[in-house]
């Protein structure tokens, strides 16, 4: 065998056990931070946190030693370079409502965790939904404004023109308002394809999120899976879940 090859079989070996030492790092995938009411509906029960019960998975998270970390971190350690904190976690916030201001932020703030979040560029302003000053306001306190695209269709249905609505827009709008770049997608309903990767890779974008669906060995940064912390689950419950999910 050539000198050159057992170079390259063993920096393929190297690479095939770094890629296997690294673990899944969790990522929690919130929506609707806020107490319940008689229109919720037992299934919309999942994706609405109460607000104690938030107070309770934020604090769970700090007691039991977990750190949390922004995607810039989690990326640079699965880009294989930097070590992380014993216990990393991301928070992830989707749909962009004002729940998550006015309920997760004050808690978010009181522990100094850093979160990300997922903004559907349709709903800005609308009632009930983030303002652009909001999400400009949480850029500016540190926190990450990411893409769920301008209305949340799925993206494995675009066609020619839609990734200009759905990506190319909300992506240049999301831009100006927190005048920072955007680097990460959140896929509606989690769901993806590869054509949808190489789109946004062609919009420099560096990493995406899906829900808990199967892992993508190829395209593991655009896969990154996310576990929904559900409104019925204590701090507890959650917990429990993060184990189970992220082995
Ligand atoms: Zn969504």
């Amino acid at each position: 065998m050539g000198l050159q090859k057992t170079y390259f079989l063993l920096s393929l070996l190297f690479l095939s056990l770094t890629v296997r030492a690294q673990k899944e790092i969790p990522v929690l995938c919130y929506h609707q931070v806020r107490d319940w009411n008689a229109g919720d509906s037992k299934s919309a029960k999942a994706y609405i946190v109460p607000v104690e019960r938030f107070r309770q998975h934020m604090k769970m998270l700090r007691d039991s030693g977990y750190h949390v970390i922004l995607p810039d971190q989690l990326l640079r350690y699965l880009s294989g370079g930097t070590s992380l904190p014993s216990k990393p976690i991301l928070i992830t916030f989707d749909d962009g409502t004002d729940s998550q201001y006015m309920n997760a932020l004050p808690e978010l703030q009181k522990y100094q965790f850093g979160a990300t979040f997922f903004i559907m560029t349709v709903t800005l302003d609308r009632p009930r939904y983030l303002s652009r000053k909001q999400v400009k306001e949480l850029s500016d306190k540190g926190h990450v404004i990411g893409c769920h695209t301008w209305d949340h269709h799925n993206v494995t249905g675009y066609k020619a023109d839609d990734w200009n609505t759905q990506l190319t827009k909300p992506t240049m709008l999301l831009e100006q308002i927190t005048g920072t770049q955007v680097k990460y997608f959140a896929y509606p309903f989690g769901a993806w394809d590869t054509r949808a990767i190489s789109e946004l890779k062609k919009h420099k974008y560096l990493a995406a999120f899906q829900l808990t669906g199967k892992k993508n060995t190829l395209s593991p940064l655009f896969t990154i899976r996310r576990l929904i912390a559900s409104g019925y689950w204590s701090a507890k419950e959650l917990d429990a879940a993060i184990k189970k999910t992220f082995k």
